[in-house]
């Protein structure tokens, strides 16, 4: 505070520590010694309910109706000692990290929040995220192990059945090559920060492409492959690849999921200002409940055939579309098959 020309006076320099503290990214409450509320910053107002104007009787636990965090305002007011504590406050979820702090004379308490509910809810995907991984890779490398294991103990091997080993290695170090592409693919398609390689689209041969390309797959699994595309329809724009990609992960999964006596119809038109693509299948369905969940990366409906896919697919596909501003989505009824849909806008670029 100066006091010569240009001098801020004691209400100027007041103005000032309170714009200076409703910029801080911290919640900060002042509390008298009797615990009524005194002053609350704009952050600390957004994480509680704002203290009504001129309600200079506010108590603490009534601004903060807590229980947790008005015992350690208490604590601090009886020890004279800063208290600090992780708070979940139940009436909004949120996750906060409580510090309370005597002023110098112990005549007020400052009350420093910092609102960790984002920070949480990252740190916890994150951990699922490592689990997730692990638990998909724990698999291809325990087969390696014991068959590569198998290789070195058995001295004289015959070589059909060490032919048959080796396969079986190989076999299983593509599923980890594969899982790794995917989870590259994931973390640049969700972040949105993808190169998108954008060139025009036919997009009725690229589903003949896709489907020729399954053909001994769906035969194989004993499923008929119907398609329907609309005549003329226009060129789009977009990542050729990436786009295929959807396509074939969607009729990959409906021939993966449907038995054997089963159809699937790929079916391309043209909507208003769109392309819709929906591939149907008459396989074994989606609950509600899984239906919510299924564009989820790792989300797989029957954990137990969890050597059959990493459970990626479709949340790179979701992300694939969202960054081509289309749409995707699902129907489905458990035991009679299922609808995934996809739109592209006709006027992109
Ligand atoms: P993956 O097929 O590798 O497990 P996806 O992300 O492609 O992973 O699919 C996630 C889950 O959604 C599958 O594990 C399966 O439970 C369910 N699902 C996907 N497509 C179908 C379908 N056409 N019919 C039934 N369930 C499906």
């Amino acid at each position: 505070m100066r006091d010569n020309a240009g001098s801020m006076d004691y209400e100027g320099f007041y103005a000032s520590i309170l714009t200076m503290l409703d910029t801080l990214d911290d919640g900060i409450i002042l509390i008298s010694a009797n615990r009524l509320v005194e002053y609350m910053n704009r952050v600390a107002e957004e994480i509680f309910s704002p203290m009504r104007k001129g309600d200079k009787d506010a108590t603490f636990i009534e601004i903060v109706r807590d229980y947790e965090c008005d015992s350690l305002l208490r604590k601090c007011i009886e020890t004279g000692q800063q208290q600090a504590g992780l708070i979940k406050i139940r009436l909004n979820n949120k996750l906060l990290q409580v510090n309370v702090v005597p002023d110098a004379r112990k005549q007020h308490y400052i009350v420093v929040i910092k609102d960790i509910t984002q920070r949480q809810h990252l740190e916890d995907i994150r951990r699922d995220m490592i689990a997730n991984i692990s638990h998909e890779f724990r698999t291809p490398i325990t087969s390696i192990k014991l068959l590569s294991e198998t290789l070195i103990s058995q001295g004289n091997i015959d070589q059909p059945l060490e032919q048959d080993l080796l396969k079986k290695i190989c076999l299983e170090a593509d599923k980890l090559a594969q899982m790794t592409n995917d989870l590259t693919e994931l973390a640049a398609v969700q972040s949105g920060r993808a190169q998108l390689n954008w060139v025009e689209i036919d997009i009725s041969r690229m589903a003949a492409v896709v489907i020729e390309r399954l053909a001994a797959q769906a035969r194989m699994g004993g499923v008929k492959v119907n398609v329907e595309v609309e005549t003329g329809l226009p060129k789009i724009t977009g990542d050729s690849a990436r786009i295929e990609s959807v396509l074939m992960n969607l009729v990959t999964n409906a021939i993966k999921f449907t038995a054997s006596g089963g159809s699937i119809l790929l079916r391309v038109t043209k909507d208003v200002n769109d392309i819709l693509v929906s591939v149907s299948d008459t396989g074994i369905g989606i609950s509600a409940e899984d239906l919510l969940r299924i564009f989820e990366r790792f989300y797989k409906v029957d954990k137990s055939r969890s050597g059959v896919g990493s459970g990626l697919g479709l949340a790179i596909s979701k992300h694939i579309i969202l960054a081509h501003e289309g749409r995707i989505w699902a129907k489905s009824e458990e035991g009679r098959g299922s609808t995934f849909y996809f739109t592209l806008p006709l006027d992109k670029r």
